[in-house]
């Protein structure tokens, strides 16, 4: 029970009790709730400018957390990159040039996306960048390793390829040369063994006896093996393809007959001196693409460096030729 409170009324001149009316009351407890709530939600507001909440906290850390992994994978993939710059680099002047493929140029290999912004959903956060240049980055890696996939494949082919044409070619000297003393005239310009004129010599003469074998200096298919033209006496010609022919003149007799397949090293003929010829020897052509080349360039397959270059220095005395 609450106190009851009493006045002093001068008209009356008598005690009246004090009665409060009950809508002020209510007045009152409404504003001091009121201004209550306003202090506490101040409070609340001020606190949080300088205390985090532990949900903030957890959030925070866990924020900080994924930028530590992000970095961790930008530095992954740093390494990821320059292990892919080591084979493209390789792959460039190493595979693709020894194919005789053209290098890919940088930019072609490290081109990212044009046309649409394809990072637009990532922009507009705190992070963008660093999510963006990230999704980028291994965008270009995952470009790069299928540019290098392609040119590998490419390359596996050429290899095939290059496999075939090395055994096509005419690569070894087509007669037995251990000591290199059978070459006695190469390709250039030489003296005429009959008017000692000085004309051009488009082969290379290997002397050897009368019936000395003779060897194809690569696969191919026989084209000619007649005396048919004038010069060269029995002689033939092996078209190995990729636009090679190769000569064997002067020849005593043949071992092999027009459009036979012939591999490498396969005994063709006998040295004679049939032909043009002042003594038994073999004169020994090279065609590509219809043009007589140096038989030198050839003979690579079966020598070393050192009997190579011993080979080299024989072939290009300007001496007189068998022809
Ligand atoms: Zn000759």
């Amino acid at each position: 029970m609450s106190k009851v409170k009493y006045y002093y009324d001068s008209d009356t001149l008598s005690y009246r009790k004090i009665t409060r009316k009950k809508r002020r009351t209510f007045k009152y407890v409404l504003a001091f709730l009121f201004s209550s709530a306003l202090l506490a939600f101040f409070f609340v507001f001020l606190g949080s400018q300088f205390f985090e909440s532990p949900n903030e906290k957890a959030l925070k850390r866990e924020l900080s957390n994924m930028q530590l992994q992000f970095d961790l994978l930008n530095k992954k993939m740093a390494e990821a990159e320059t292990v892919l710059a080591n084979v493209e680099d390789r792959d460039n002047n190493i595979y693709r040039l020894y194919f005789e493929a053209n290098p890919i140029p940088e930019e072609q290999r490290k081109a990212g996306f044009g046309g649409v912004n394809r990072y637009k959903a990532l922009e507009g956060f705190d992070n963008s960048k660093l999510i963006k240049e990230s999704n980028k980055r291994i965008d270009i890696l995952q470009k790069r390793i299928v540019v290098q996939s392609k040119s590998l494949d490419e390359i596996a082919v050429l290899a095939e390829e290059k496999e075939k044409f090395l055994a096509t070619i005419p690569a070894i000297q087509p007669v037995n040369n251990e000591d290199l003393t059978r070459m006695a005239s190469g390709y250039g310009m030489r003296t005429d063994p009959f008017n000692k004129t000085r004309k051009m010599h488009w082969g290379m003469d290997f002397t050897a006896p009368r019936g000395t074998p003779i060897y194809a200096a690569g696969d191919g298919v026989v084209e000619r093996a007649d005396s048919n033209s004038s010069g060269y006496g029995n002689h033939i010609r092996i078209d190995h393809g990729y636009g090679y022919v190769s000569l064997y003149a002067h020849m005593y007799k043949y071992n092999v007959g027009k459009n036979q397949k012939v591999k490498r090293g396969d005994l063709i003929g006998f040295v004679g001196s049939t032909g043009r010829s002042e003594a038994p020897h073999l004169h020994y052509e090279v065609f590509k693409d219809g043009k007589r080349i140096n038989p030198i360039n050839f003979y690579y397959g079966s020598l070393t460096a050192e009997e190579y270059s011993k080979l080299l220095d024989r072939s290009s005395i300007e001496n007189q030729s068998l022809d």
